[in-house]
């Protein structure tokens, strides 16, 4: 029997694990086969206060996960495929282990998101991707389309000008929802150009990408662009699938967390992307972790005392 279990290992997961195992509750950390969360997946994290030069996400991951260790969290890269949250203890299961705990926190976050276009999947690996990171470096002195006009969007184009030969921007608006310091470092790029108002309505190639087909959403008319290479950063979708019909979610799938950080079912707590579509930032991921941690322990406590005194009665 656990105390406490922590579904995720991104910066909500682990901060709730550096503070539940600081708090001597010896958490046990499920953190998916994919360890790390989102971050594992960017480049420079400039804006994490206490790094003034700016981080890399996957080292941040890897700084997250050895102070949770140092305390004594356990952490087991492993995915949950289903949980009981009706029962009494809690019940999480993988898929050669079931585990009972006296809480959880759920912190799966969130996944990028896909436009859902012919030859998309296809060619998924073959020039379409939804990680610069990972996939830029194949694309050196290419020309590369990246699609979404938000900072993840800009971040990835940006992080593209390494190695693309040019960088084409495709947004479905006239304007970007990125923030302005991101914008006005992508308009300023020698690298970069923008195509407004137009969606991409195919990815083209047999093996690999060659062109997309746009449509301009202003006057409906079709045109082909050539391209080796596709980044798609249109955002993200809530990675809730294990708790539909087990917790409380908004019609967009995030968790609902109607006090704090609990949600409907008693000693379930929720923390990070997986219910916040609004600022989602490791920052206020982890600090939603600590919040998290400390509303468990807060749980435990009572849970405990009420045990005690009964077992005294
Ligand atoms: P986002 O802000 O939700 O932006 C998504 C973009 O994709 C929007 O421009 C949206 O268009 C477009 N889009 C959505 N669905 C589309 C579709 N089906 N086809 C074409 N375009 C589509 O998501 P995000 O860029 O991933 O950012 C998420 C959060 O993380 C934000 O709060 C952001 O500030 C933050 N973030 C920060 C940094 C940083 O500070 N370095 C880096 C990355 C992310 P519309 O504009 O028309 O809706």
């Amino acid at each position: 029997m656990e105390r406490i279990i922590i579904i995720g290992s991104g910066p909500a997961g682990l901060t709730a694990a550096i503070y539940a195992a600081r708090a001597n509750l010896h958490p046990l950390v499920l953190a998916g086969g994919l360890y790390g969360g989102q971050l594992m997946l960017t480049t420079d994290v400039e804006n994490y206060p206490g790094f003034p030069e700016g981080i890399l996400g996957p080292e941040l991951m890897i700084k997250f996960r050895e102070q949770a260790e140092r305390f004594g969290a356990r952490i087991e890269n492993v995915d949950v495929s289903s949980v009981d949250f009706s029962k009494r203890p809690l019940v999480v299961r993988t898929d050669d282990a079931a585990y009972e705990s006296k809480a959880v926190i759920v912190a799966t976050g969130a996944s990028a998101r896909w436009l859902d276009v012919p030859g998309e999947e296809r060619l998924r690996g073959r020039g379409v991707s939804s990680c610069a990171t990972c996939d830029g470096a194949f694309f050196a002195d290419k020309q590369i389309v990246v699609v979404g006009g938000g900072d993840s969007a800009l971040e990835e184009a940006l992080f593209l000008t390494r190695f693309g030969k040019r960088v084409t921007i495709v947004h479905r608006r006239d304007k970007l929802r990125a923030s302005k310091i991101m914008a006005d470092r992508a308009r300023s790029h020698p690298k970069i150009d923008f195509i407004w108002n137009a969606a991409i309505e195919e990815v083209q190639g047999e093996t690999h990408v060659t062109g997309v087909r746009l449509r301009n959403l202003t006057d409906g008319g079709t045109a082909d662009l050539h391209t080796d290479a596709l980044f798609v950063a249109i955002g993200h979708t809530p990675n809730t699938a294990i708790f539909v019909d087990q917790l409380d979610l908004d019609e967009r799938g995030y968790v609902v967390s109607p006090d704090g950080s609990a949600t409907n079912v008693d000693g379930v707590f929720v923390a990070g992307d997986v219910n916040d579509h609004r600022y989602r930032q490791a920052i206020t991921a982890a600090a939603a972790g600590c919040r998290a941690a400390m509303d468990a322990e807060k749980h435990l406590e009572a849970l405990e005392f009420k045990v005690d005194s009964l077992a005294r009665l």
